[in-house]
């Protein structure tokens, strides 16, 4: 059992950790907040402030695709019961791929400033694209 206050150059080489105590067999159907976390795991560590550029969603256009989730490398798109609700800001890196794959148009989440305020950017969100003929 790995001593929760070691750092990390001081594992032995393989050591592994386990995320989850207990079983795991019913992780992948529960709500992040749900699960039973080992103190060895990352879901509590915020990197809000790892990012330059946040997404952020537009209900309005989105038609619960779930694209965005799938393709989140670092699982940060709340969906729940196949809507999609938001982005989880403690966990998203902002690397913009739940941006590139959302098919609507207008996207319904678009890269912002950080510091963008989220109504103000809801307000300032683009038409829709005509198609060339
Ligand atoms: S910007 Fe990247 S990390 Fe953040 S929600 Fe989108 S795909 Fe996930
Ligand atoms: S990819 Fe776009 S349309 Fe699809 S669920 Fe995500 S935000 Fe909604």
């Amino acid at each position: 059992m790995a001593d929760n206050n070691m750092g990390w150059d001081e594992f032995e080489i393989g050591a592994m950790l386990r995320s989850f105590d207990g079983p795991i067999s019913d992780v992948a159907l529960k709500p992040q907040e749900e699960r039973n976390y080992s103190p060895n795991n990352s879901f509590t560590a915020s990197v809000a402030d790892w990012r330059i550029e946040k997404p952020i969603f537009n209900k309005d256009y989105c038609i619960d695709c779930q694209f965005c989730w799938i393709y989140c490398p670092d699982v940060s798109i709340v969906s729940r019961d196949k809507k999609m609700l938001g982005v989880d800001y403690d966990h998203c890196k902002g690397c913009g791929i739940c941006v590139e794959v959302c098919p609507t148009n207008p996207k319904s989440l678009l890269m912002f400033p950080e510091q963008e305020d989220e109504e103000a950017a809801i307000a300032s969100w683009p038409e829709k694209e005509k198609k060339e003929k």
